[in-house]
């Protein structure tokens, strides 16, 4: 349930509801949007009737229900305002949402070494990436596949950190390994193995990091926000959505199958921000591109993409990376593309691309990559 507040409340009248609505099984949380203040209430709500509720204040403009089994994620709980995740980076703060630029998270599914790392990391970000990714610890079928340099792979992140100024945006698979991830992560990801992991979930309300939840493959879009719905419950409100694809039949063409529809359904349940995921999504690297530029089209506020130095020698998902000029070239398309979806770009601006009218009658929305 939500009590949505008049834009003028007294703080000290808002504080007043919370005290009135606490009970031992319900904790009021006061959730401070761009233009209202909601109190939002979690738990055994079926005894509460939204009509006393509205009687306890002039102040309060509406009780409304929640009936959506996710609570904290669904759009109601926060009145329809889109979420913004901050996360601070070297660089600067770099804004997944709605109303922001697209940003791009790009670099190798694996860390190999210092060279390729920092090499990969220099690149990505002279084409526009504003956060690095490199797994550490990587979830593979095969127990005999590389599994990831582990502690010294996050020690080579730090550095192509330090060397760029780039985020970075690496997997935690172990809960015992969290605290090392967070030390060197600006953005912690869970991998689609883990969507369910919940007693992972539930230690992620522990750490400041936004978390990039990835789609587990086999999720509907239901249980993916059961699991955005656990690290918010755990305390941890900057949760990232990532679309990476989802087990099918056809396995033959395509490694998975890339449901862009979620993006427009998503936006009907949920305020948080949406990353899609076309290299996992695709598993081939000449599907990415087309599957990216139809991410924006469908609403991402983000892509995420795999890069590495030299695709055929890489020690995971090499089929599906692209080479670093592969990679700029595609930004410089999605910089030409993204204005027309109402996103412009501070790297490529307008006027090195083609002019779209229609660009002008589109929401506004700022720029960049
Ligand atoms: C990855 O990002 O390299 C990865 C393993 O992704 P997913 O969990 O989506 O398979
Ligand atoms: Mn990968």
């Amino acid at each position: 349930m939500i009590v949505i507040m008049k834009t003028d409340t007294p703080n000290l009248e808002i504080q007043r509801i919370i005290q009135e609505l606490q009970t031992e099984s319900i904790t009021p949380e006061k959730i401070v949007g761009k233009h209202k203040v909601i109190i939002g209430l979690v738990g055994n709500t079926t005894t509460l009737n939204p009509e006393h509720i509205q009687q306890l204040s002039p102040f309060i403009e509406k009780v409304m229900r929640v009936d959506k089994p996710f609570k904290r994620a669904s759009l109601e709980f926060r009145h329809g305002e889109p979420t913004e995740v901050s996360v601070p980076t070297p660089n600067g703060v770099v804004v997944f949402g709605q109303n922001h630029p697209i940003v791009t998270i790009a670099g190798p599914c694996s860390v190999e070494n210092e060279a390729m790392i920092v090499e990969t990391a220099c690149q990505v970000k002279a084409a526009g990436a504003k956060l690095l990714r490199g797994g550490a610890y990587k979830p593979r079928t095969s127990p005999y596949s590389f599994q990831g340099h582990g502690e010294s792979a996050l020690a080579l992140l730090a550095k192509a950190r330090e060397v760029t100024g780039l985020g970075i945006v690496t997997e935690v698979m172990d809960p015992a390994d969290l605290p090392k991830v967070a030390e060197v992560a600006d953005i912690v990801q869970i991998g689609a193995r883990n969507m369910q992991n919940f007693s992972l979930l539930k230690q992620l309300g522990a750490i400041n990091q936004p978390i990039l939840l990835k789609r587990g493959m086999a999720a509907t879009i239901e249980d993916w926000l059961m699991s955005a719905e656990y690290i918010l419950a755990a305390g941890n409100p900057n949760v990232i959505l990532c679309e990476r694809g989802i087990r099918t039949f056809d396995r033959k063409y395509t490694r998975n199958t890339l449901d862009l529809a979620a993006i427009p359904v998503l936006r009907t349940l949920t305020h948080l921000p949406i990353v899609v995921d076309p290299s996992h999504g695709t598993g081939k690297v000449e599907y990415v591109p087309t599957m990216a530029k139809a991410a924006i089209a469908a609403g991402a506020d983000s892509l995420m993409i795999e890069v590495h130095p030299n695709p055929a020698k890489a020690l995971s998902d090499g089929p599906q990376s692209l080479t670093p000029a592969q990679y700029e070239a595609l930004m410089q398309e999605i910089a030409v593309i993204g204005p027309v979806f109402g996103r412009q770009s501070q790297k490529f601006p307008r006027s090195t691309g083609t002019s779209f009218s229609t660009a002008k009658t589109l929401p506004k929305a700022p720029l960049a990559m």
